[in-house]
């Protein structure tokens, strides 16, 4: 298999793992740092596809994994948590992130977690039939076996916005992302302006914003005003969760918040009858939102979150009948 890593300055590395989804791939960060060891940010869901490729990348590059000082995570989705415990158990280094993220990762995964019930709780609220939410159940389940074995709290050390980082010898300035990850942060290096972004701005796709039980309730709100704090930062090149590169943040971010405003404006327009969460997703996302059930999910949470800021900017009001919720204008 090919290795696919990118070095730049900094000591920084970008490795690109394989994903098993429709989104191919994710990136990983590692740094080299001066002092010695390794930072590895983001190492991938747990798969024997990305280890493969770890260990390809670890040959080409001489790193001895058993080398690696930290791992530290942007944010908590599987496909960048995944591999932190089996990292941590590997080498004896700390996971390095957010209290926020951690409560998450506890919530979905952790010893009598109640998200995936929570969830189907509050898709069948807003309309999905009992079929598709058993789909999405499993799926989610399927997850855990990706993720494992998590860290220990033991090997956990909290890191939160407003703090540095020091990376590959610069210092990084850590800020609050959320929306797409509630806790989710980014890392700034204000020197060169470099700003490692996680998922909060993405090249090519817009990142997923989705209702969450045990999370805060208006993501896209939350994701919209994180986005206009972002914009305020010079960024010279942007080091993204996904995909490549890219040295035009403020541009993508005007995008893909219009992207956002779009789709609120389309949902407002078909709120003139009053329709379920799950209508409104059908409508929205027409047959793309059934090709699995993890495309599902996230097009019905998706859905719901655009639908939540509609409701709490007051331009559409909810009404329950028999159970369901319906949204109207
Ligand atoms: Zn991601």
């Amino acid at each position: 298999m090919a290795a696919q890593a990118v070095q730049w300055e900094h000591g920084l590395l970008q490795v690109r793992l394989p994903l098993p989804f429709a989104l191919k791939t994710v990136n990983s960060y590692v740094f080299t740092e001066p002092a010695g060891g390794y930072t590895l940010i983001d190492p991938g869901l747990r798969t024997e596809e990305t280890l493969a490729v770890w260990e390809a990348v670890f040959a080409d590059h001489s790193i001895v994994p058993e080398q690696i000082s930290r791992i530290v995570l942007t944010h908590q989705h599987p496909d960048h948590y995944g591999l932190a415990g089996y990292f941590a158990e590997l080498s004896g280094a700390p996971v390095l992130m957010s209290r926020r993220a951690h409560r998450y990762v506890r919530h979905l995964w952790g010893e009598g977690s109640t998200m995936t019930g929570e969830l189907a709780e509050l898709f069948a609220l807003h309309g999905m039939p009992q079929h598709y939410i058993d789909e999405i159940s499993s799926n989610l389940s399927s997850f855990q076996e990706k993720v494992s074995p998590q860290p220990q709290q033991d090997q956990i050390r909290y890191i939160e916005a407003g703090e540095t980082l020091e990376l590959g010898g610069s210092q990084w300035e850590l800020l609050d992302a959320p929306g797409h990850a509630y806790g989710q942060l980014c890392f700034y290096e204000a020197n060169k302006k470099w700003m490692i972004c996680g998922d909060q701005v993405l090249p090519r796709i817009t990142p997923n914003i989705s209702v969450v039980p045990g999370e805060e309730m208006n993501p896209l709100g939350d994701f919209l005003a994180s986005l206009d704090r972002l914009s305020e930062y010079e960024v010279k090149r942007a080091f993204p969760g996904h995909y490549d590169s890219f040295t035009t943040f403020a541009g993508r971010i005007a995008e893909i918040k219009q992207h956002h405003v779009q789709r609120l404006e389309q949902m407002l327009l078909m709120l003139e009858e009053p329709l379920t969460g799950f209508e409104v997703c059908g409508r929205s996302f027409g047959a793309r939102a059934q090709q699995s059930p993890h495309q599902h999910r996230f097009a019905m949470a998706e859905t719901l979150a655009h639908l939540y800021e509609l409701e709490q900017s007051g331009r559409i009001s909810r009404t329950e009948r028999a159970g369901v919720i319906y949204f109207l204008r």
